[in-house]
């Protein structure tokens, strides 16, 4: 029997010739999808591959939050592409979508033949745990309408600014809006055409709030609408001048931003990218404020990265986080309007938007006022609390319930209407338009609806899933989609119709009118979420935060939805968008002034 000798030589080279022939993954070239659970809905991902590499990876279907999602979207696929590996990190604020994209790509990877473990070696991570301290004049908490607008106006008033963000993109819940804002213009050709003015926009405020708004501050709210809206076209937004009605605006006076509520952010990204002296920090999170003799005088943060941030401002603190539309436990605790706003009720809010102002200002002393005046929109999406991409019919449609009836005032106040669907068999409406009636993005958006998919083969009834959405030709086409009555829903449409331009209240009290409901049709399947949050931080007309007793807690001030008492117990649709910016540039201007 011949016996092998141990031959080092030989040894050296057969491993060496193993470690070769493995450093390199093999795969069958092709292009591959793999689908998970995103935020809202599935996600897919399409990946191609050659024989050894990721080459390309683009998401093909998904419902993910529009601004929320984007960094996770080029983030997430960057660092796989850069990395060749899926053992990447996920973007803050979009830790749901960057782990499904994750899984998704992994999927895809999986069917490639390929050896999973040349895509899943551990990548370098930056060093964490450094100490930043950087100081500015006015440091700005919030990178959404309100801070934005304060951060821009204080640096024009010449301070130098730190706007901070924890997401990693500006924009929070006002990206997410229609982009259409209420201001009047007394004795402008608008005002005059739709008998309206800042007056009559003060009084539906105070009204429409059931009088618990605070009058001085939506005197200031009503009367500088007009000139907020002319200094964001000073830098660089462009608002059409035919007004609308937003939903639940009690008004005519609502004018849309070019490019939606993105417009805004294209605008102020442009600002803070070309000017010194205002600086944005994104994916950094305020913790804590600073207080030194009584006086708020700086954040303490942290970022992605594991860094402690220490951000001191010579002259104050602005506080723009938003409401707490996505904090549960808050909605729950300090709920006064509806019977129950635990994890099923949905919201139409960033995953960002959790009250950390509140809380931050509340540690230093800040009062709170009218907590429990919570905002339900009955647009949303049933499963996701995403608005939806049809008008929500404040002049232009009609709420349908399962019975194939009206029930309310769809150009009524919001807090009714989504009472009044609450009070449906399930808590759901179908919002019912002729073609197509958009507010923009959120409440409209480009493209529309039209009559038939005849890729579908039957142009009647087409129903899209995901959308819970109806097209049809026909009404009876339109019945059977959504499994109402034929008959009520055709006498519904029949006595909507009859109205056109009639501005005699129906029966529900609605006196707006302002298309006829017409082939094709569109009915989208909705439920009430939670939309805005109008109690918060008390302030006054300074927009200084007050304490307990009624005083500015000094260096401190706050503009937005973190703040409470302007809208009362409901607030018109339309009025959030001027309010950020009117209360923005106030805090902004007086933080910078050090008032
Ligand atoms: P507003 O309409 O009042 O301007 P938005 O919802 O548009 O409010 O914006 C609030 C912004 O504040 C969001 O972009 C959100 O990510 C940010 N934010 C919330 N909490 C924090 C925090 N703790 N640190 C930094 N940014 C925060």
């Amino acid at each position: 029997m011949k016996l092998f000798k141990f031959n080092p030589v030989f040894y050296v080279v057969f491993a060496a010739f193993l470690l070769c022939a493995c450093s390199k993954v093999e795969m069958t070239p092709g292009i591959y999808n793999g689908t998970a659970k995103g935020h809202n809905a599935p996600l897919n991902v399409e990946v191609t591959v050659s024989e050894h590499a990721i080459e390309a990876i683009s998401v093909k279907e998904h419902k993910e939050t529009p601004g929320v999602s984007t960094p996770a979207f080029k983030n997430v696929l960057q660092a796989i592409l850069d990395n060749q590996s899926v053992d990447v990190d996920a973007v803050s604020g979009a830790t749901v979508t960057s782990n499904a994209l994750i899984e998704a790509v992994t999927k895809a990877l999986e069917q490639t033949g390929a050896d999973m473990s040349f895509f899943t070696k551990s990548v370098e991570r930056k060093v964490k745990g450094k100490k930043i301290k950087k100081t500015a004049d006015v440091v700005v908490i919030g990178a959404g309408g309100a801070g934005c607008a304060a951060a821009v106006q204080a640096h024009q008033c010449g301070a130098s600014v730190i706007i901070i963000d924890k997401m990693a993109a500006m924009g929070g819940n006002t990206i997410l809006a229609g982009g259409i804002q209420n201001a009047v213009k007394d004795g402008s050709a608008q005002a005059i055409a739709n008998n309206d003015s800042q007056e009559k926009f003060f009084q539906q405020t105070i009204s429409g709030g059931d009088y618990q708004g605070d009058t001085a501050l939506v005197r200031i709210l009503t009367s500088q609408a007009w000139d907020a809206l002319e200094w964001q076209e000073s830098i660089g937004m462009k608002f059409g001048r035919t007004p609308s009605s937003v939903p639940g605006s009690l008004g005519n006076r609502g004018y849309g931003v070019q490019g939606g509520a993105n417009g805004y952010f294209v605008a102020y990204g442009k600002y803070f990218e070309s000017n010194e002296n205002i600086e944005l920090m994104l994916s950094t999170k305020a913790l804590d404020l600073i207080e030194k003799n009584g006086r708020i005088v700086g954040v303490k943060c942290s970022d992605d990265a594991g860094n402690d941030i220490t951000l001191m401002a010579n002259k104050g603190v602005v506080i723009a986080t938003g409401g707490f539309g996505q904090n549960v436990a808050m909605r729950q605790k300090y709920n006064e309007q509806w019977e129950d706003l635990g994890e099923s009720v949905k919201s139409t809010n960033s995953p960002a938007i959790t009250g950390d102002g509140i809380v931050m200002a509340e540690k230093v002393g800040a009062d709170l006022v009218q907590m429990g005046n919570i905002q339900l929109l009955p647009h949303a999406d049933p499963e996701t609390g995403r608005l939806g991409n049809i008008a929500g019919a404040s002049g232009n449609g009609i709420f349908i319930n399962k019975e194939g009836n009206r029930f309310v005032n769809e150009a009524g106040r919001r807090d009714e209407m989504s009472h009044g669907t609450l009070a449906q068999t399930d808590g759901v409406m179908w919002i019912v338009v002729g073609g197509f009636r958009g507010f923009g993005p959120g409440f409209g958006g480009a493209g529309g609806f039209g009559g038939g998919d005849s890729e579908n083969g039957d142009a009647s009834i087409i129903f899209h899933k995901t959308d819970n959405t109806i097209t049809a030709q026909t009404i009876e086409g339109l019945a059977e989609g959504m499994g109402v009555p034929v008959k009520n829903l055709k006498a519904a449409i029949a006595d909507y119709n009859k109205r056109y331009l009639s501005t005699k209240p129906d029966k529900f009290g609605r006196d707006l009118f302002l298309s006829k409901i017409e082939p094709p049709y569109t009915a989208q399947l909705r439920k009430p979420a939670v939309h805005h949050t109008m109690g918060g931080l008390r302030i006054d007309t300074d927009t200084h935060v007050l304490d307990k007793d009624g005083n500015a807690i000094p260096g401190l001030y706050a503009a937005g939805e973190v703040t409470g008492g302007i809208h009362g117990t409901n607030r018109l649709g339309g009025n959030a968008l001027s309010e950020i910016v009117v209360f923005g540039r106030i805090a902004g201007r007086n933080a910078a002034g050090g008032k």
